[in-house]
């Protein structure tokens, strides 16, 4: 099967960061943006780097933009920049866009004009950094749905040596043990009589609500 291949535009701080990252992995990545400067930055870091106004559906056109697998549109601050092109790609018959959204709002306008995927990356950012204020032993936090996520917790001290039935999270907080981590080893659906040693990782999934009860609990 052939690799897929990404297109980023705009190599600010985010797109550079997707468009790097993707090539390090491999990927056939082409990154454009309107300032030249920025291109020449790219051009040692992703497989091509072409300058060009994304706002301009011929220059995209002519880039043989829909033939790209994804496309990740990373303008910052020019939110009407951001709409015109991702209206383009989609116009252009662009399969799959990955949209960044500065705010709610234009999250909502990129929604309406058919952006298959939005992220807001300053916002999940902030949101994972409040909960590692709140509880330290949170690794990682991953938003399933407005209502829902997914979190990663080191045990707390208060946890271990205890079953996941002496501890009876499900009852307690409403919250699933999905899986234990310990040094690289996966437990995926453990037994109720699996004892949580130091060093596990809990993965824990829960209402957002019941979540912060059980991260307060064990703070
Ligand atoms: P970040 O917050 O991720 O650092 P920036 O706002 O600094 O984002 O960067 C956005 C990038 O998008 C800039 O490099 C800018 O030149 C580029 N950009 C803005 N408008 C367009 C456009 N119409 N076509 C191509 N690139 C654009």
């Amino acid at each position: 099967m052939a690799k897929k291949q990404f297109a980023v535009i705009g190599m600010g701080r985010f797109g550079s960061s997707i468009a790097t990252s993707l090539t390090n992995m491999g990927y056939e990545v082409l990154a454009i943006d309107s300032n030249e400067q920025r291109i020449q930055e790219s051009i040692n870091t992703v497989t091509h780097a072409v300058t060009a106004d994304s706002t301009d559906e011929e220059a995209l056109r002519s880039l043989g933009i829909r033939n790209f697998d994804v496309v990740v549109v990373a303008i910052g601050d020019d939110i009407q920049a951001s709409i015109l092109t991702t209206l383009i790609l989609k116009d252009l018959g662009v399969k799959m866009t990955v949209v960044k959204a500065q705010n709610e709002l234009h999250g909502k306008v990129l929604q309406k004009i058919g952006a298959d995927k939005i992220v807001y990356p300053e916002r999940d950012m902030g949101l994972r950094v409040a909960h590692h204020l709140i509880s330290p032993n949170i690794l990682d936090y991953i938003e399933l749905s407005d209502d829902y996520s997914i979190i990663e917790v080191k045990a707390p001290e208060a946890m271990i040596g205890r079953s996941l039935k002496q501890l009876d999270i499900r009852a307690k907080f409403k919250c699933n043990v999905m899986a234990i981590k310990n040094n690289g080893v996966m437990n995926i659906a453990p037994y109720a009589e699996d004892l949580i040693r130091g060093e596990d990782v809990l993965v824990i999934v829960g209402k957002n609500s019941d979540l912060t009860n059980l991260e307060k609990a064990y703070s």
